[in-house]
């Protein structure tokens, strides 16, 4: 039988119950790694553990620092580090106040911060590791209205990225982040339901700032995240990997 792409590598991620990271813990499965894929939500994980049989799940709130640095402890040798945990604030600089600021950096950035320093000591001491960071392309690839928070906090993603990539690089880690344009999740149906106007004029905006004319799956941005993941990507870090239908072109 054929080895998948990342057969003998063990993968954590966050954020793994639903949209992207739930394609990506799936598609991990595929490719023969072993997937230890976290979420706050309990009742999304009994359903990925459900559709991936063999997935390891593991309630974590990517905010909690002891509990980070304890999930990483019992998921033993990781090579592969999903960091996808992220929150799309709406709005202009002006309508964020300064808990939104807090709760957005916390959980878009510092969580970052909690996974590297539980899971980087470890990868280092074997030699090597990749770690993928979800970022967008709304950052300084493209400046959507209304993403003052958001891409503020995906610049941030992209910025430690390249560090982390260039501290490490002799020692076998490689560091890159995603960078999606529009792609069908739960919470992007929460947000076409939030916005003024109908749900169907909504969606077809969303589906219009797009030069492909239409919306990614995540399994689309699951199978950039498996080769980043993967030995194919061995020359590739520091990179941020655009995948957004032409939105930035
Ligand atoms: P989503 O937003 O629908 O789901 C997010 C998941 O995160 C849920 O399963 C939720 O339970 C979990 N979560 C929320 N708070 C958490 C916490 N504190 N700790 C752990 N898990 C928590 O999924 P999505 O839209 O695919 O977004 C995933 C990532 O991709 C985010 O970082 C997002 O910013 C990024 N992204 C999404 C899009 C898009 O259009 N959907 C585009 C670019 C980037």
């Amino acid at each position: 039988m054929a080895q998948g792409r990342l057969a003998g590598k063990r993968a954590f991620l966050t954020a793994a119950g639903q949209g992207i990271g739930r394609a990506t813990a799936l598609a991990f499965l595929r490719e023969g790694a072993e997937v230890v894929a976290t979420d706050l939500n309990p009742d999304l994980l009994v359903k990925l553990a459900e559709d991936g049989p063999g997935i390891i799940t593991h309630t974590l709130d990517a905010r909690d620092t002891d509990a980070v640095h304890a999930a990483a402890k019992e998921a033993g040798d990781v090579n592969i580090l999903f960091n996808c945990a992220g929150f799309v604030h709406h709005g202009t600089i002006l309508d964020v106040d300064e808990a939104a600021w807090d709760f957005s950096y916390d959980l878009n950035v510092k969580s970052l911060w909690r996974t590297l320093t539980a899971f980087l000591p470890g990868m280092l001491e074997r030699g090597g590791g990749s770690i993928v960071n979800m970022s967008s392309a709304a950052q300084t690839i493209k400046a959507p209205p209304n993403r003052a928070l958001y891409a503020s906090t995906k610049a941030a993603v992209a910025g430690l990225t390249k560090t982390v990539a260039i501290d490490y690089i002799t020692q076998g880690i490689r560091c890159n982040c995603i960078c999606p344009g529009t792609v069908q999740s739960p919470s992007l149906e929460e947000r076409i339901h939030a916005m003024p106007d109908s749900y169907e004029e909504n969606r077809a905006n969303f589906v219009a700032r797009q030069p492909m004319g239409r919306i990614a799956e995540p399994e689309e941005i699951a199978m950039l995240a498996v080769y980043l993941a993967s030995d194919e990507s061995a020359f590739v870090t520091g990179g941020e990997h655009v995948i957004d239908g032409g939105w930035s072109l």
